[in-house]
Formats: C-alpha cells, sequence, structure tokens
C-alpha cells in the first residue's frame, strides 16, 4: 500500500488524483489533503478519505471544523502546506496547487525524503536548479504529472542508456490556433476558456491559449531531462493524442498516445513503476482517422520566443515570466485586461527584470513579488 500526500487536493488535478485512490482503496492511504479555500469541498474529501492531517492555505478556525470530521489535524496556512508536504507517513506527495507556492512545497517534500509527483509546473520554472540538485542528492527524482512530460518520462522507460537527441512537445495549440492574431487580442474570458480538448483549471487553461503554458513546459522539460531549449521542439497537434515525442540518434521516435485524460499521466506517476486502471479507455484510432501537426506560429504567440529567451538569460528571468504572467492572467480572469495585454505587461516585465538572480529562494521570491507588481500595472501601449 501506497501512502499519499495530494497538496490542492480540491483542484483539477488533485481530485482527478483521489479518483483513481477511490478506485483502488487496496493501494492508497490518504495521509494528508489541502487546499486554498474551498473548505466545503475539503470537508467533503477528508469525510471520505480519512486522512490524518488536513489544511486550508488560507487558514481554519477549528470551531468550524465539523464534529465528525475532529479526528484529523487541521492546520492552516504556510504551516499547513509545510505539514502536509513533509509531516505525515506519506511515501508520495502530489503537488498540485497553482503557483511559485509549489516551489517550497516540492522543496519540503523531498528534504523529508518523498518521492514528488510533480503536478505544479512553476515549482521547476521558478526553482528548477534548486529542485533537480535536491532531488539528485536524495535519490529521488521527480515523477512528472504534467501530460506531456509525463509521455517523455514515459518514453525514455524504453530508451535504457541512450540519451534522445531531441524532444518532440505537442500541443494542442488552444481556442485561438486559427484565429487572427488582432481577434485573439480581443478575445473574451469565455473564449480563452473554452479549451478544445483539455478540461483544467482556470489558470492553466487561459496559458493554454496564449500558449504561455508551453512556454512554461519548455522550462519544465529543460530542468526534468537535462535538454538544452534549442533541442526541445514545440509541435501543434490539434488533436492531443499524442501527448510527446523523444528523438533518438538512430533516427527512431518513440511517443506516447492516449486520449487528452489527466488520470493518466496521474495514474502513471502514482503507480509508477506498475501500470494500474484508471477509468480511462485507450483512444479508437479508427474514429480517429488521422494525427495532424503544424509549426507554432511565433508571431502569434511571442510566448514562446519569450520562454526560450528567459532560459537562455537563465537567473531569475523564467521566475519574472512566470509571475508577470501569472498576474496578468488573474487580470484578464478579472475582466480588467485584454487578452492582448497579457503578452504586453509579460514582455514589459521581462524587459526590466530579467537581469535578477535566482541563486536560493529569497532570491527568486523576491524577484517573484517585482514581477508579480509589474505584471499588476496596466500599460499604455501595446506592443503586440
Ligand atoms: P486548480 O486551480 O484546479 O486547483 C488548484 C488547487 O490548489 C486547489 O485545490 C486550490 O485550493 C489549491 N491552491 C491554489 N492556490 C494555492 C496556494 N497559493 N496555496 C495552496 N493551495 C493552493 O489547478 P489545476 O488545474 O489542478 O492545476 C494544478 C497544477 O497542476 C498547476 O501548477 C498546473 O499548471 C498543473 N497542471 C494542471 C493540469 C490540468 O489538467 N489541470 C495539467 C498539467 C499541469
Ligand atoms: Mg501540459
Amino acid at each position: 500500500m501506497k501512502k499519499i500526500a495530494i497538496l490542492g487536493s480540491t483542484g483539477s488535478i488533485g481530485t482527478q488524483a483521489l479518483d483513481i485512490c477511490a478506485r483502488h482503496p487496496e493501494e492508497y492511504r490518504v495521509t494528508a489533503l489541502t487546499a486554498k479555500g474551498n473548505r466545503e469541498k475539503l470537508f467533503e474529501q477528508v469525510r471520505r478519505f480519512r486522512p490524518e492531517m488536513a489544511g486550508l492555505a488560507d487558514g481554519i478556525d477549528p470551531a468550524e471544523v465539523p464534529e465528525d470530521l475532529r479526528g484529523c489535524r487541521w492546520m492552516s496556512g504556510k504551516e499547513a502546506l509545510r505539514e502536509a508536504a513533509a509531516g505525515t507517513e506519506a511515501d508520495q506527495v502530489l503537488v498540485s496547487i497553482v503557483g511559485i507556492a509549489g516551489l517550497q512545497s516540492v522543496l519540503d517534500a523531498l528534504e523529508a525524503g518523498r518521492q514528488v509527483l510533480l503536478a505544479n509546473k512553476e515549482a521547476l520554472v521558478t526553482g528548477g536548479h534548486l529542485v533537480m540538485e535536491l532531488a539528485r542528492k536524495k535519490g529521488k527524482p521527480i515523477l512528472p504529472v504534467d501530460s506531456e512530460h509525463s509521455a517523455i518520462f514515459q518514453c525514455l522507460q524504453a530508451a535504457g542508456p541512450n540519451r534522445p537527441t531531441r524532444i518532440l512537445l505537442t500541443a494542442s495549440g488552444g481556442p485561438f490556433r486559427t484565429w487572427p492574431k488582432e481577434k485573439m487580442h480581443r478575445a473574451s474570458r469565455e473564449e480563452a476558456l473554452r479549451h478544445p480538448n483539455w478540461s483544467m483549471g482556470a489558470k492553466i487553461t487561459v496559458d493554454s491559449a496564449s500558449m504561455f503554458n508551453k512556454g512554461l513546459e519548455i522550462m519544465e522539460a529543460r530542468w526534468l531531462f537535462d535538454m538544452p531549449a534549442e533541442r526541445i521542439q514545440v509541435v501543434v497537434h490539434p488533436e492531443s493524442i499524442i501527448h510527446s515525442a523523444v528523438e533518438f540518434e538512430d533516427g527512431a521516435v518513440l511517443a506516447q498516445l492516449g486520449v487528452p485524460d489527466m488520470r493518466v499521466p496521474i495514474g502513471y506517476a502514482m503507480a509508477y513503476p506498475q501500470r494500474e486502471s484508471t477509468g480511462v479507455e485507450p483512444p479508437d484510432l479508427f474514429a480517429l482517422g488521422r494525427l495532424t501537426f503544424e509549426q507554432p506560429d511565433e508571431e502569434k504567440f511571442p510566448s514562446l520566443r519569450m520562454a526560450r529567451e528567459a532560459l537562455s538569460a537563465g537567473g531569475a528571468a523564467c521566475t519574472v515570466l512566470n509571475g508577470a504572467n501569472e498576474e496578468a492572467v488573474a487580470a484578464f480572469l478579472r475582466g480588467e485586461i485584454a487578452f492582448g495585454e497579457i503578452y504586453t505587461r509579460v514582455a514589459r516585465a521581462l524587459d526590466r527584470l530579467a537581469g535578477l538572480p535566482a541563486r536560493n529562494l529569497e532570491e527568486i521570491f523576491e524577484a517573484d513579488r517585482l514581477a508579480r507588481q509589474a505584471g499588476k500595472e496596466g500599460s499604455t501601449s501595446s506592443l503586440y
């Protein structure tokens, strides 16, 4: 039996991980569950999965915990996240919270010798060097949950000692793939949230529309697979059936296929090195008929270029891109700015702040703070 702690259990990834736990009650015991503010949903989950501890990042007064759930240890704020990452008997810690808060959680879990199942790409985007170094030191390689990175990881299982020469990182292209740039820049919240293939949390759905998600995933792949950005090719693949692929020296390409359902990569990380049922059926290739591929339009989606530039700038540039983007996306979701303004705000933050250092957590958090400030500020001109 594996013991698992889930950070961000009320979210899109967290609830799907709990679905898998419910499907295999003899395989998994849940030791900790945390959420930000959705207490009703967390109460329901605690009632069902009976973890040792549970916590709300936004805080909870013990008097507010329903009587039947008081056997569980309730915690609040950052302490709750730290306890869930490192303080219970978990073998595995699924980090599926949103944002840079995931970085501390990943480091805490690794430090405590836990196996990290990583959905939170921001941890690698902002602190990839710290995370990978600690994972190496502890002998606990990170198991990716992001579908593309899970696909690459699965392909590499078949590679033995051979290193791939290139990674083919697939992207659906999002809801605006076929839209003219000007129309995309004026897109509404509803249009940006209408992802053609995947059902995910709001932030990552907007990132898929802007392709900042793919930019963040280039960074994630760079760290997870120690692959320079020039050897990571983004391939637009609107059907989202090939979740990514790797090329080898002999001309062979290995790919992983599946329907777009996150329960497959979540389940793979949870059961690794085994495979077990997830409730997902394999794709029906005859019904699909064909799979298509396109070059990404880097002029329309400057996010890809910005991500590569941030990676090559090093230091805190990726943290700056991430922090400014998070704030710009939040402003867009509140209806305060146009979609196109997200690019403008991130570009401006990078112009000003890309040279900041990121040698340790303090420097990373400071760069993040400054980037967020920049991401909140309105601009007078549109760069794109
Ligand atoms: P979500 O918004 O659906 O859920 C986020 C969860 O984290 C919720 O339980 C929320 O209460 C909690 N949370 C949010 N902010 C927090 C904070 N500051 N501190 C503590 N807890 C917080 O998000 P999601 O779509 O499940 O995504 C989670 C992570 O997984 C993100 O990093 C995302 O990029 C990544 N990811 C998601 C998908 C997907 O299909 N949803 C795919 C690949 C990667
Ligand atoms: Mg992904």
